[in-house]
């Protein structure tokens, strides 16, 4: 005999594979929607189809954004003279939450690592190496590599820093300040906003 009815076992194992989420945590969630509002259900999966339908990457910094560009980019109050170059759209999402930034943003989407066969390739540096290309009237003024501070963020810092040198920018990285292995997106408001403003040239 079965256990679940069939849409009920799919729920369940859909949501099994969520981060954190367990066998019967995915249980208890799939009886929390079968016994809610179907409206509220609705919603949910709703929003769950719009983050894959509805959004795209900025076409400038592969932020996430239901337009061409993202609200950051087109921003006439951001300074688009400077772009730090973030792992993740989570840790932009964190600088921002902490008002620590007023530039804009490069989001890479990866980072280097080398037992894993990822380099800068599989990234979106390609596209900001484009950017600053086509900034012939040299807008870009400073670019600030805020990777993570652990292994992989600092072996991407120091391939960024060698294939930014002789760009004619300034290059910075974020001060240490947020612990070794720690993470932006873990950091404090007071700690990002500190390892922006003591931010050194590389
Ligand atoms: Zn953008």
């Amino acid at each position: 005999m079965k256990d679940f009815a069939e849409p009920l076992t799919r729920l369940i194992h859909e949501l099994g594979r969520l981060p954190g989420v367990g066998q019967r945590t995915a249980e208890r969630l799939a009886y929390h929607l079968l016994n809610a509002d179907t409206e509220d259900v609705l919603a949910l999966a709703g929003a769950i189809r719009d983050i894959k339908t509805k959004l795209k990457p900025c076409r400038v910094c592969f932020n996430v954004t239901d337009g061409e560009t993202c609200s950051i980019c087109a921003s006439p109050t951001r300074d688009q003279g400077r772009i730090a170059v973030v792992e993740s759209v989570r840790d932009l999402v964190a600088i921002e939450r902490s008002g620590a930034w007023n530039g804009v943003y490069h989001v890479l989407g990866g980072r280097v690592a080398p037992l894993e066969g990822r380099s800068l390739e599989t990234s979106t540096f390609s596209k900001l190496l484009k950017r600053l290309e086509e900034d012939t009237e040299g807008r870009i003024r400073e670019i600030v590599i805020a990777t993570n501070p652990d292994a992989e963020g600092d072996t991407t810092a120091l391939v960024l820093k060698e294939h930014l040198e002789g760009m004619g920018r300034k290059v910075t990285r974020l001060a240490r300040g947020i612990p070794t292995g720690g993470s932006i997106e873990f950091a404090n408001v007071d700690i990002l906003k500190d390892a922006f403003e003591g931010r050194d040239p590389v």
